[in-house]
């Protein structure tokens, strides 16, 4: 089977790819080494960003974020909480930034609410008493593995094969373009080859050995962050540090639990990562600077995930941007990566590689992705040939006391079930 594009990656990125792709009426595969979300994107920190805490250090980004946080709440308002963000000052650095921050957030045209401090502790009782100053803005929290989901199921309805447990492991290059790329299926063990016109390198911070597959040096900087997840939520709104992007910042409230983040620390290799207890008692103090109430709490777990930032030489993982990259390399002609961005933006990113790929196909259709509402929002919508005990069970948590937790279960087993039905499609 030919396709006009194959996608390697199923992260944020890759997955807003291929479904803005397919919605421009392109044959797309899109092949991802473990599950949907097994990379960065399922390990993120759940933020929404509102911008806010990039309109001072990286006021592109912090645009780019301020209209994604409004678009991706629009098109998956089943898997976003808009709960609200506060940024909190606490020492009289945190104070001397807030003017510098409100101006960026004027400049970026990020709504905004001073709030009294008295105020602030009222609806938010176990915020530090000695809190100087807060300031309100639109953060929201957004449900990682679901929004995942429902964007693969969605590109799958739209003509997408999605497969899982296909590792890219080379390319067969003719002349100026790549022609197949080799894919080790995870499940048998046996190597395949998938045939495309348009390859894109949406693979993280993976990019650089794609990138090396198919003879390209793609400068990346894989920077790792810890986040520490504690059992309680102990805030309504996400809390935010009122100072330049730093370690420690930004507590989150995520369902019933809280999670503190994060760390920035350039990593070698993505796949071996190790978290110290120094991690999280730092994350516990930092956190407990904005709700002193987080060193009693219970810590469950720790994770990690790294940042496929852009590498800039000299630059620490904090000093690097939060904006994107697509590059459209020349050589081999038909391949194309992204590198950088955030959760947040990935929408965004879908619909720039989107574009780059139209123009190598000469094809002219516009982005669909900003009014397009992903599956999950109604699960009793339609997903392609769906197997008949699948759809009983996803429709029977409707009305039941366990709807909202149903929604996770029943994506995961629609995915598994996409998945099986494109590798049948692809002779797998
Ligand atoms: C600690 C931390 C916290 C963060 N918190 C936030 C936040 O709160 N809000 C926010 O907006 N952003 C956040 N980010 C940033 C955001 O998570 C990332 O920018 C984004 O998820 C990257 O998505 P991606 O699709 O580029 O990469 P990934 O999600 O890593 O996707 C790449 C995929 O490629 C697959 N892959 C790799 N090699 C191969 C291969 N050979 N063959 C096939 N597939 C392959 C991987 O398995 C992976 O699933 C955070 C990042 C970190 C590290």
């Amino acid at each position: 089977m030919e396709f006009d594009v194959a996608v390697i990656g199923g992260g944020i990125n890759g997955l807003f790819t291929a479904l803005d792709l397919s919605l421009r009426g392109l044959k797309i595969v899109l092949l991802e080494r473990g599950s949907i979300g097994s990379g960065t994107s399922g390990r993120m920190h759940g933020l929404l960003h509102s911008g806010a805490r990039y309109v001072v250090t990286d006021p592109r980004a912090a645009i780019e974020c301020a209209e994604e946080n409004r678009i991706v709440a629009r098109i998956a308002p089943h898997v976003v909480d808009d709960v609200g963000g506060y940024f909190v000052a606490i020492t009289k650095d945190d104070l001397d930034f807030q003017e510098e921050f409100i101006s960026g957030l004027r400049k970026a045209n990020i709504d905004y609410r001073v709030v009294d401090t008295r105020d602030a502790i009222r609806e938010e009782p176990n915020l530090n008493p000695e809190v100087k100053a807060v300031v309100e803005v639109p953060d929201k929290v957004v449900y990682a593995r679901e929004l995942l989901m429902s964007t693969a199921i969605s590109a799958y309805n739209e003509g997408a094969l999605v497969i899982q447990n296909a590792e890219v492991i080379g390319f067969d290059v003719n002349g100026n373009g790549i022609m197949n790329a080799r894919v080790r299926d995870r499940v048998t063990g046996n190597i395949k080859r998938v045939g495309a016109r348009v390859f894109v390198n949406a693979a993280g911070p993976w990019a650089g050995r794609i990138a090396d597959m198919a003879g390209i040096n793609v400068n990346i900087m894989p920077t790792m962050g810890v986040m520490v997840v504690y059992r309680h939520r102990l805030t309504r709104r996400v809390m935010n540090r009122m100072r330049p992007p730093s370690d420690g910042d930004i507590l989150l409230p995520y369902g019933f639990e809280s999670i503190m983040g994060t760390t920035a620390v350039i990593v070698e290799d993505p796949d071996n990562l190790t978290i110290n207890k120094d991690d999280i008692d730092f994350l516990t103090s930092e956190g407990s600077q904005m709700i002193p109430a987080l060193t009693k709490e219970p810590v469950i777990r720790a994770y990690a995930s790294v940042r496929p930032l852009i590498s800039i030489p000299g630059a620490t993982g904090r000093e690097a941007t939060r904006d994107f990259m697509v590059i459209r390399h020349e050589r081999p002609s038909n391949f194309i990566s992204v590198i950088g961005g955030k959760f947040t933006t990935g929408r965004l990113v879908g619909e720039r590689i989107a574009d780059e790929v139209s123009k190598v196909l000469n094809v002219n259709k516009p982005s669909r992705t900003r009014d397009y509402v992903l599956f999950g929002v109604d699960l009793s919508s339609d997903v392609k040939d769906l197997d008949v005990e699948i759809r009983s069970i996803t429709q029977s948590f409707r009305g039941s006391i366990d709807e909202e937790r149903g929604l996770i279960a029943s994506l995961s087993l629609i995915l598994y079930q996409i998945s099986h039905k494109s590798r049948s499609l692809l002779g797998w």
